[in-house]
């Protein structure tokens, strides 16, 4: 397939309807009924859009529309972050709205029948890909402006990486998770338009507990590497430094064309890039080095339980608690409970490890839920 275009185009604006629909309407001579569509949000975790980690319900919901219109069959296909359980993710997001309200399916692409296809990169060549995602027509993909601790950002390109099935994810890895993401990014490349969600963005800890900027931005096209390397730039982020986009340089149009199609001010602040050090980085590996060699023989994987052991925990510190029990009412997964003993809530960890959406810790006005963990939110950017 023949690119369309070799143009970004940048709105700032708060009508996201209209704005998406302008843009989509620039392709619609290459799209025809009956054509399969495939979302591709980002929906990592269970924290709503509100807190910049998830893709903005409003996009999704323009573009089904669109494409509904036209009469396109289109899904939904995603699969959160490993650590997290993808149907409590789904759950706790209310992503079935769009089924009620579309009749349009949503594919786990965890767990999805699927379909051998050679897509002939450095690391990843034949792989299982979801088979309605390997036989879409489009991918229309909705990735936010965040950061990332282990790839430093994630935007169109990374965001790619939720269409795979669990076991190419372990494989991408242990064997270069910056070349497998170029990989999947040069394989869907062409029939991939991107509308990258910046209309609230995330700094520091991302892709799940950094800080929220509204930005009102949506930049949108097809050269995903482009749009990736220009976005680093408009962030002031220092885009050699991002493996993945280093590895996609091929994928680097000559003739790219920015075209702001907002009369705005685009000063943008400055964000911040997770502190990852090397030896996290190379525990980080080590743990799905391991994994990829346990999961052969055992057939399942190790890395949720691991993850959620040594990752991101919760727990109530009694003393700074004024035991209002918001925290009680807002949990999906009803992980917190009073101790007869205390007479304090506390978490059940167990409930809440697939979870961890920090709705809990969110509504707390008292300082009084505890992360442990290399990555965790920030208090103060979170009320
Ligand atoms: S919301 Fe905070 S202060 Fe209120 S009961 Fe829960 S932990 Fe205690
Ligand atoms: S304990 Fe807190 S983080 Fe865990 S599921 Fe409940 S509300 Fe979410």
């Amino acid at each position: 397939m023949k690119k369309i275009e070799d143009t970004i185009r940048i709105y700032k604006s708060k009508k996201v309807k209209k704005t998406v629909e302008n843009f989509l309407s620039l392709y619609r001579p290459f799209f025809k009924k009956g054509q399969s569509v495939i979302i591709k949000p980002n929906w990592v975790n269970s924290r709503p859009d509100s807190t910049g980690a998830t893709t903005n319900t409003s996009i999704i919901e323009a573009v089904i529309e669109f494409f509904q219109k036209i009469g396109t069959n289109v899904a939904i296909a995603e699969g959160s972050g490993y650590e997290f359980d993808t149907k409590k993710t789904f759950r706790v997001l209310g992503v079935d709205y769009f089924t009620k309200k579309y009749r349009i399916k949503i594919i786990n692409t965890r767990e999805c029948p699927v379909k051998t296809v050679d897509i002939g990169g450095k690391i990843l060549g034949k792989i299982s890909l979801p088979t309605e995602v390997a036989e879409a027509d489009w991918i229309i993909n909705i990735p936010k402006i965040k950061t990332h601790v282990i790839t430093g950002v994630t935007f169109c390109m990374k965001n790619l990486f939720g269409l795979l099935p669990d076991k190419e994810r372990r494989r991408a890895h242990v064997f270069g998770l910056d070349s497998s993401i170029a990989d999947l990014a040069s394989y869907f490349d062409r029939k991939t338009i991107n509308i990258l969600d910046g209309l609230i963005a995330m700094s520091g800890e991302g892709p799940v507990f950094g800080d929220t900027f509204n930005l009102d931005l949506l930049i949108c096209g097809q050269n995903i590497a482009d749009i990736d390397r220009y976005t680093c730039g408009l962030l002031k982020i220092d885009w050699h430094k991002i493996g993945h986009i280093r590895a996609a340089k091929k994928l680097f149009s000559k003739d790219i064309q920015i075209i702001s199609e907002s009369s705005e001010n685009m000063h943008l602040p400055v964000f911040v890039l997770p502190t990852a050090s090397r030896l996290y980085r190379i525990r980080y590996w080590g743990v799905f080095a391991f994994d990829f060699i346990f999961s052969r023989f055992a057939g399942k994987s190790l890395i949720p339980w691991i993850v959620t052991r040594f990752g991101v925990r919760l727990n109530i510190i009694n003393e700074k608690c004024s035991n209002c029990r918001k925290c009680i009412q807002v949990c999906p997964e009803g992980a917190i409970s009073v101790n007869s003993k205390t007479g304090f809530p506390q978490i059940d960890f167990e409930k809440c490890r697939y979870v961890r959406c920090f709705k809990c810790f969110d509504i707390c006005r008292e300082d009084a839920i505890n992360i442990r963990g290399f990555s965790r939110p920030h208090k103060k950017q979170l009320k």
